[in-house]
C-alpha cells in the first residue's frame, strides 16, 4: 500500500517556519507582513477557503485585512481597491478570491495587481517568469505540491510526470514547475485521446480536472507517486479527490489524501509567498 504524502505535517511544518521568520523581523523592531484578502459575493466555497486563509495568516503572524464586497460591485469599483492597496506600502499581498461574479472580468482585475504583490502568482509577468525559468512569485498550488515531493524525498529530475488538467490555476503552472525541476511533462486535458495511456506510463501523476473519480486505479503505473488536486463535493456533501484513492494507493508508492493533501499545502505556501513579497519589498 502507498505511503501518504503528509499535506497535514508538512503544511504546518511551513506555517512554522515562516512564523519564526516573522517573530524574527518583528523583533528586529519591523512591522509584520500584512495581506489584502478580498472577497466578492457570498460563494460559500470561496467563504471557507478565505476562512482558512485568514487563520493560516493569524498562525503565521501575518496580519490579514479583510475585504468583504457585495456580489453587485461594479469592476470599476474593484479596480480601484486593487490600485489603492498596491499604492499603499503597508500592503505586502494581494489576494483576490476566485471565482468572481461573471460581470467582472478576472484578466483585468489580476492584471491590476502588482507582480510585487501578486501573492497567488497569477499575473502574467509572474507566469511568464516561471515560463522562462526565473520564478518570482509563484502559483501557491503548484508551489505546494513542489514542496511536498521535494521534502518527501521524491526524485524529480528525470521522472515522466503526467499531469491531467490544463488549467491557468493548476495544470499549466504545474507543467511548468515540474518542468523547471527536471521531469519530462506531458499535460493531459478533455481534449486529449487517451489520458489513461499516458497516466500509466507515469512516474509521477498530479490530477488537477475536477472530476471526480477521473483517474482510475489501473491508470496508475506500480510505485508512481499518485498527487491528487482535485477538490470536488459530492451530493452528500463529502469532499473528495479526482483519484479513486482506494484502487490508486494499491499501486501507488506514495498518495496524497483529500482532504489533507495539496489543499493544506496551497494555503501554506500562500503564507510563503506573502512572507517572500515582505522579504523582497522590504530589503
Ligand atoms: P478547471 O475546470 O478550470 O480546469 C479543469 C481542467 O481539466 C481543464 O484543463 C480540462 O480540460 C481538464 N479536464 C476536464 N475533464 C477532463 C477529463 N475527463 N480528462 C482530462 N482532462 C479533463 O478546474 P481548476 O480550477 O483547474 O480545478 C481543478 C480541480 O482542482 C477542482 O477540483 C478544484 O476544486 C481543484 N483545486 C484545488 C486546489 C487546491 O488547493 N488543492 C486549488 C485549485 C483547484
Amino acid at each position: 500500500a502507498a505511503q501518504i504524502l503528509d499535506g497535514k505535517l508538512i503544511s504546518q511544518e511551513i506555517i512554522g517556519d515562516v512564523r519564526a521568520r516573522v517573530d524574527a523581523c518583528v523583533a528586529a523592531g519591523k512591522r509584520a507582513p500584512s495581506l489584502a484578502v478580498i472577497l466578492v459575493g457570498d460563494n460559500p466555497a470561496s467563504q471557507v477557503y478565505v476562512g482558512n486563509k485568514k487563520r493560516q495568516c493569524a498562525n503565521a503572524g501575518i496580519q490579514s485585512v479583510a475585504y468583504d464586497l457585495p456580489e453587485t460591485v461594479t469592476e470599476a469599483e474593484l479596480l480601484a481597491l486593487v490600485a489603492r492597496l498596491n499604492a499603499d506600502d503597508s500592503v505586502d499581498g494581494i489576494l483576490v478570491q476566485l471565482p468572481l461574479p461573471k460581470h467582472i472580468d478576472a484578466e483585468a482585475i489580476i492584471e491590476m495587481i502588482d507582480p510585487a504583490k501578486d501573492v497567488d502568482g497569477f499575473h502574467p509577468y509572474n507566469m511568464g517568469r516561471l515560463a522562462l525559468r526565473l520564478p518570482t512569485l509563484r502559483s501557491c498550488t503548484p508551489r505546494g505540491v513542489m514542496t511536498l515531493l521535494q521534502r518527501t524525498g521524491i526524485q524529480i529530475k528525470g521522472a515522466d510526470a503526467v499531469i491531467v488538467g490544463a488549467s491557468n490555476i493548476v495544470g499549466r503552472p504545474m507543467a511548468l514547475e515540474l518542468l523547471l525541476a527536471g521531469a519530462t511533462v506531458t499535460v493531459c486535458h478533455r481534449f486529449s485521446k487517451d489520458s489513461a495511456a499516458k497516466a500509466r506510463e507515469a512516474d509521477i501523476v498530479v490530477a488537477g480536472a475536477g472530476v471526480p473519480g477521473l483517474v482510475k486505479g489501473d491508470w496508475i503505473k506500480p510505485g508512481a507517486v499518485v498527487i491528487d488536486v482535485g477538490i470536488n463535493r459530492l451530493p452528500n456533501g463529502k469532499l473528495c479527490g479526482d483519484v479513486e484513492f482506494e484502487a490508486a494507493s494499491e499501486r501507488a508508492s506514495w498518495i496524497t489524501p483529500v482532504p489533507g493533501g495539496v489543499g493544506l499545502m496551497t494555503v501554506a505556501t500562500l503564507m510563503q509567498n506573502t512572507f517572500d513579497a515582505y522579504l523582497k519589498r522590504n530589503a
